[in-house]
């Protein structure tokens, strides 16, 4: 019977097995990819405080070094689902059932892509998810940024600090985010809103040189050049396999306050699966050592 089960070996649960381990307990991780999450392709981290500039990938190896030392046990295997036996949680694999006294759920997110040719192979080459992470890099550069909600229209206002012009592109006429944040957005002087129009194509030989758009109403194609385009259409939580266990808000995250602590004794939520308003390292190293320190405190009571 392990102490916790950590699902997810991102920041947030690596983050979480280092404190579980030094509260004495027994920790166990379960990643279903590579160790280390979203942030491991990522050529440079530059707003991690303390770190002035690493690579998401050595960023990642630190932390997973770090857990494995102080004495976590990290399982490659997918957990694709959850039960509940009295108060032992079983946590399901394709190959085994691992019982728990408690659990920490940090499987994070995944950003929606636009599934155009190139996208996937581009990141960090032009194509981008987070404006916050990534904005500086494009200083005095032409970038456009997809998308309608507020995270679009809040990256392209970030943009514009740094970035010669900022294209904002959009399917439709209206912005599903807030009116006053596209209103801040249309004062800007180095602001294009291109509307109505869906990108068609990313352009470039081997790093994103620009894209092409297709107007809705007319069908006419135009292309734009551009060194960065971010691409904000939205986020999908890997909640998917827990849904019977922990309350969802409508974008899928997991409801859970800064505790992580859910409304089943026991269960733990940390990270960018959860429902909060900066999703970025450093929350979620902050989410796994609140909610580690939440299921330390819960088996010390049942002790
Ligand atoms: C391209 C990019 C660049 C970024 N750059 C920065 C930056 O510069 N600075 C910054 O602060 N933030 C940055 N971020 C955001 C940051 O990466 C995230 O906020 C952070 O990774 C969230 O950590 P997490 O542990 O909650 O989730 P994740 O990193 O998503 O980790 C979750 C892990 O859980 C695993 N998992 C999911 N489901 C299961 C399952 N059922 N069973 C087993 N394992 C499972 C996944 O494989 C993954 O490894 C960036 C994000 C992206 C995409």
């Amino acid at each position: 019977m392990t102490d916790i089960i950590i699902i997810g070996a991102g920041t947030a649960g690596l983050s979480a097995a280092i404190y579980g381990v030094r509260s004495g307990r027994s920790v166990m991780i379960f990643e279903g990819n590579a160790p280390g999450g979203q942030i491991i392709n990522t050529p440079a981290v530059e707003n991690y405080p303390g770190i002035k500039n690493i690579s998401g990938f050595d960023f990642a190896q630190g932390l997973l070094e770090q857990a494995m030392e102080l004495g976590a046990e990290l399982k490659y295997e997918e957990v694709k689902g959850l039960q509940q036996d009295g108060k032992t949680w079983l946590v399901q694999t394709a190959k085994e059932e691992y019982p728990a006294r408690s659990v920490i759920l940090a499987v994070g997110a995944k950003n929606r892509a636009l599934g155009l040719p190139h996208e996937e192979e581009w990141i960090g080459a032009g194509v981008s998810y987070c404006a916050t992470c990534d904005g500086a890099f494009y200083r005095d550069k032409d970038v456009a940024v997809v998308g309608g909600g507020n995270t679009a229209l809040e990256d392209a206002a970030f943009l514009t600090n740094y970035c010669n012009k900022v294209y904002l592109i959009h399917r439709r006429n209206e912005f599903r985010g807030e009116a006053k944040l596209a209103d801040r957005l249309r004062e800007k002087e180095n602001v294009e809103f291109v509307l109505n129009a869906t990108i068609e194509e990313l352009l470039g030989e081997d790093r994103l040189a620009g894209v092409a758009v297709k107007d809705k109403e007319t069908g006419e194609r135009r292309e734009i050049p551009l060194q960065g385009l971010f691409v904000a259409v939205g986020q999908v939580p890997a909640n998917h396999p827990f849904e019977g266990f922990i309350e969802l808000d409508n974008g899928g995250y997991a409801k859970a306050a800064e505790d992580g602590k859910t409304s089943r004794p026991g269960l733990f939520i940390a990270g960018d699966c959860r429902t909060k308003a900066v999703r970025q390292l450093t929350t979620a190293a902050s989410d796994g050592a609140n909610a580690a320190l939440s299921a330390a405190a819960y088996l010390s009571e049942g002790e």
